[in-house]
């Protein structure tokens, strides 16, 4: 199949390259420029409007405002080869795939929301969890792109919203732990306990499972390269927010982890792993300055 690609980034081009290995004629576009050899198996394009000649186009963009900007403001959707199905995977909110949604009935197009879990290496290796919602005929046309790329495609429905939601909710679920275990430092090591021993404790009892293992082992190391940028984190958080309003609640936990974030990114540390903001709350706040030295940014 002919599949464009838009948003070679750490997960898009992992996931590009998979979909190329996969046997697919995969043309993609990137903003500023990409190494051939970074992406084998896959043509590079000069317009992002190449990429919706094809039967099926993947968006794996930053957030809503370049989707805007590289899609809809740039009319690609009245340009795209008809009977195309856009499978958007980046994280955007609830209301902008409603919008998304609309805009691709109106053109006659197919649209699935198809949010991912996994981090770049785990996009690598074919193993995303894939949260996929959309009318039956378009996820019917894309579904089989998606096994080669998943552990698991969850169909969520005919309402694409509802696969952005439960992404948005994963990942706050994920910052919160990552405050969770923080704090719990905080507390253990005051008393001079071990925090890789801590964790081995609360790993092996009360919290087994994928987001413990993987950032306590990031807060133990103190490594923080992404992975997951801060800055995209908190505006997961933000969205979160958003929606969370939209329905009429205040969610006190979600408000504590956004403005984690955002004191993260604030302080120059949007380009790090968003388990920074654990490092954060185990140092405190006056120690925030000393560790900007210490990253040199
Ligand atoms: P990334 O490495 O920062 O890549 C972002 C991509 O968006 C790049 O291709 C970048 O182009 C492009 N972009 C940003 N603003 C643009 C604009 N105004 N116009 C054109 N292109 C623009 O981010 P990522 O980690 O791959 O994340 C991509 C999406 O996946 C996000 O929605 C994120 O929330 C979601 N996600 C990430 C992870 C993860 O662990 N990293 C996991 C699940 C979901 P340039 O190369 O030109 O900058």
């Amino acid at each position: 199949m002919r599949i464009g690609f838009i948003g070679l980034g750490s997960m898009g081009s992992a996931i590009a390259v998979n979909l190329a290995k996969a046997g697919h004629d995969v043309r993609a576009w990137n903003r500023s420029k990409v190494a051939q050899e970074s992406v084998p198996g896959v043509s590079l394009v000069e317009l992002a409007a190449d990429a919706f000649k094809a039967d099926a186009v993947f968006t794996m963009l930053s957030d809503d405002p370049a989707i805007r900007e590289v899609i809809l403001d740039a009319g690609l959707l009245a340009s795209a080869q008809p009977g195309l199905t856009h499978v958007v995977t980046s994280t955007i909110s609830v209301a902008f795939a409603r919008e998304l949604e609309l805009l691709h009935e109106e053109a006659g197009l197919g649209y699935v929301s198809a949010p991912v879990l996994g981090r770049p290496n785990v996009a690598a290796s074919g193993q995303l969890n894939i949260l996929a919602a959309g009318k039956a005929e378009a996820l019917a046309a894309i579904e089989p792109l998606l096994v080669p790329l998943s552990k698991k495609v969850w169909k969520l429905g005919d309402n694409p919203a509802r696969a952005n939601t439960a992404k948005l909710a994963c990942n706050m679920m994920i910052a919160m732990a990552i405050e969770a275990m923080a704090e719990s430092v905080v507390l253990t090591e005051s008393v001079g306990l071990d925090r890789a021993d801590f964790f081995e404790l609360i790993l092996s009892t009360l919290f087994s499972g994928r987001a413990y293992e993987s950032y306590s082992a990031q807060i133990t190391e103190q490594s923080f390269e992404p992975g997951f940028k801060a800055k995209l984190a908190l505006k997961d958080m933000r969205l979160a927010t958003e929606f969370s309003h939209e329905i009429g609640r205040t969610l006190p936990m979600l408000e504590a982890v956004r403005e984690g974030l955002d004191r993260a990114v604030t302080a120059g540390l949007g380009d790090k792993d968003w388990s920074i903001m654990a490092d954060m709350t185990v140092r405190g706040g006056d120690a925030l300055a000393s560790r900007k030295i210490n990253l040199e940014i």
